[in-house]
């Protein structure tokens, strides 16, 4: 701050390069062999997608239980919005892929690891092999996740990551591109803009291959500020510690919930290891105007909770019926199906246990409400017909 040196290039040279370190920092955590930072997790998945050459028009897959800047990222590329339906267990349908797959001609797949929910990774790296596809992974919510032991962010040809507030890592703003290949690493670097700069940073290629892009690759303005990467950096150091706690308040609270009947969570394959940062759960029976009463009651207790069938996108959460922009992905039956009754609970690490027990408890009082007002009313109902 004092230096005033804020953004990542210095004409005068690197000295202090916060960006440079935590790129090299952050490749090495993900086990790929290179990184850019840039200012959003959007703007990284719109990146990898014009390393990979996705041209205008072209389809590009993505399951559609997923955050609006997913499908944004692939219209920002100037790609066109393959939807696929999730299964109950949240993630991405393999037999929906191979059909849109098929239908679309698309080449690419961008598998958002929505809220952390981790597909059967066997299961998509073997339909990609089937049809061709290169995967590109949204591990917005899948930082230090595993499927088999095998790091999340790995599978793909590149991955996307968000320093957004609201994910592991949290510089307000910011996102990371991950990816091995030499050649698209330097487009990577070109696209966000680093000014002829580019040999200020740690995580590249040689000059040699950047040269051979420079001309060809338009700068697109996406860079990571050293304010952003200067808060980054010691968060990375503490994020091991930070995963495990996520996941004890994640597993405190999804298993005080699981106890209700009307609730069920997606069931989770032991080969998956999560780092949650949120908790999700399927309210069993209920119409529309029952959940969003019981919501109305858990956020007059001070719990705000987060509902995916929900008739407006409100705040971040939205459907695929939501994103018109996307053009028509058919009705998406089985997606919103599922969506219609699926609610989400952020949980930040300030949680101490007796709060994860609280949260539990405002939400199953909620729902128990809900479901008794319903009996009576049921019972009044018989009583006048009968
Ligand atoms: C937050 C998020 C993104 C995008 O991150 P931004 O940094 O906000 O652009 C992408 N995918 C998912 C699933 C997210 O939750």
């Amino acid at each position: 701050m004092r230096s005033g040196r804020l953004f990542r290039y210095g004409e005068m040279g690197a000295d202090q390069n916060d960006v440079a370190v935590l790129e090299q920092e952050f490749a090495a955590l993900v086990a790929r062999r290179y990184c850019v930072a840039v200012n959003s997790g959007g703007a990284a998945l719109c990146l990898a997608l014009k390393v990979l050459d996705v041209q205008p028009g072209d389809p590009v897959l993505v399951n559609g239980f997923t955050l609006a800047p997913v499908p944004g990222a692939i219209l920002h590329a100037g790609a066109r919005p393959v939807l696929v339906e999730i299964g109950a267990d949240y993630v991405i349908d393999c037999d929906d892929l191979r059909r849109r797959a098929r239908a679309s001609g698309a080449r690419i797949l961008l598998l958002s690891h929505m809220r952390g929910h981790i597909a059967d990774m066997d299961a998509v790296m073997g339909t990609c092999d089937e049809l061709g596809l290169v995967l590109v992974e949204d591990c917005a919510h899948a930082l230090c996740a595993k499927w088999g032991g095998r790091a999340i962010g790995t599978f793909g040809e590149a991955a996307a990551f968000s320093a957004q507030t609201y994910k592991h890592l949290n510089a307000g703003e910011g996102g990371f591109l991950a990816l091995d290949n030499a050649d698209r690493a330097a487009r990577a670097i070109l696209h966000s803009g680093s000014y002829m700069l580019h040999g200020q940073h740690l995580s590249a290629p040689g000059p040699d291959v950047i040269a051979g892009w420079e001309e060809r690759t338009p700068n697109f303005s996406m860079r990571m500020t050293a304010l952003a990467a200067a808060l980054l950096r010691p968060q990375l150091r503490d994020l091991p510690r930070r995963v495990a706690r996520w996941n004890a308040i994640h597993d405190r609270i999804a298993s005080a919930i699981a106890r209700s009947q009307h609730v069920r969570l997606p069931p989770r394959s032991p080969r998956q290891r999560y780092s949650a940062t949120s908790v999700q759960f399927s309210l069993l029976g209920f119409t529309d105007g029952e959940i969003a009463a019981m919501l109305d009651r858990c956020a007059a207790r001070g719990l705000p909770i987060k509902w995916f069938g929900a008739g407006r996108q409100r705040g971040f959460t939205s459907a695929p019926r939501h994103w018109r922009y996307a053009g028509d992905q058919g009705a998406m039956q089985q997606t919103h199906a599922i969506l219609a009754g699926l609610c989400d609970i952020r949980t930040p690490l300030s949680l101490t246990d007796e709060d994860c027990d609280l949260v539990a408890e405002i939400l199953r009082e909620a729902i128990e409400t809900i479901v008794s007002t319903r009996a009576e009313a049921g019972e009044t109902g018989r009583a006048r017909t009968g």
